[in-house]
């Protein structure tokens, strides 16, 4: 089964196949938001709205830990998430697709492992899966490389920090892409992110940021990023050849539990 968690803007899409059942999964973290499960090329896809429907959950609140746990226990494989950034980079423009290939993780309340009652050092050398790096950049016109800086947020960043950030070798910054990336990678899921750039970032952009220009790019962006999904989940192979479902291997320390006994 594969995955697409939808970001700011992209709630339901219905428009990628007939939708079966809508689905809330129970799990340790709490309730899933409403999935829906639909079949497209021949293929089982489960939506999830990652902020819940109509966006009642800000991005400091979001249960990334339910979330995934719920996406694993759905039995799905490969995750495509969806988010919305700001670029620091003049060279990427409100519009376009990035897909990331590392992080700055600057988030600071937010829990971001399942692994409290065991020593799990995963690796995360390469964080996003490089099988569906590959997929996404051959189905579309993207920005193949980027370094996503998370912040906490709900705030937008403060000139100084976009500053900082760049200097440090950020190009796209957003609130979402933490913890949800290494939660995926500790219950070993493939995972990777199509982020479309909805403005500049604060002292980039000649203007004030507002989340209205947020949401008007991403719906103008919609369609391509709709037809994007469609056409990278028509080339994810049956099996993969990536290292994401052994991620486990060699990064316990003792006999420990896996997914799999989920
Ligand atoms: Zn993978």
């Amino acid at each position: 089964m594969i995955g697409i968690i939808g970001g700011t803007g992209i709630y339901k899409i219905v428009e990628l196949g007939d939708e079966i059942v809508s689905r809330v999964v129970d799990t340790p973290y709490g309730p899933s938001p409403e999935m829906s499960v639909f079949q497209l090329h021949g293929r089982e896809v489960v939506f999830m709205p990652r902020h819940n429907l109509g966006h009642a959950k800000p991005p400091h609140m979001v249960n990334y830990l339910s979330n995934i746990y719920a996406l694993k226990k759905m039995g799905v494989k490969r995750v495509i998430a969806t988010n919305a950034v700001g670029s620091m980079d003049e060279s990427i423009k409100p519009g376009d697709f990035v897909i990331p290939n590392d992080f700055l993780d600057f988030t600071r309340m937010r829990k971001g492992t399942f692994y409290d009652d065991r020593t799990v050092h995963i690796d995360v050398t390469e964080p996003y899966c490089s099988e569906l790096r590959d997929i996404l950049i051959s189905s579309g016109k993207v920005k193949r490389n980027g370094v996503y800086v998370c912040t906490e947020g709900p705030r937008f960043e403060t000139a100084a920090e976009i500053q900082m950030f760049r200097q440090l070798g950020g190009t796209i910054v957003g609130m979402t892409g933490l913890p949800e990336v290494i939660l995926a990678r500790e219950l070993e899921m493939c995972y990777s992110s199509i982020c479309t750039v909805s403005n500049f970032a604060a002292s980039i952009s000649p203007s004030k940021l507002t989340v209205d220009e947020v949401f008007e790019v991403v719906e103008t962006k919609r369609k391509d990023l709709i037809k994007l999904l469609s056409d990278s989940i028509a080339k994810i192979p049956s099996e993969n050849q990536c290292d994401c479902g052994s991620t486990l291997d060699g990064a316990e320390v003792g006999d420990l539990l896996k997914p799999e006994d989920l």
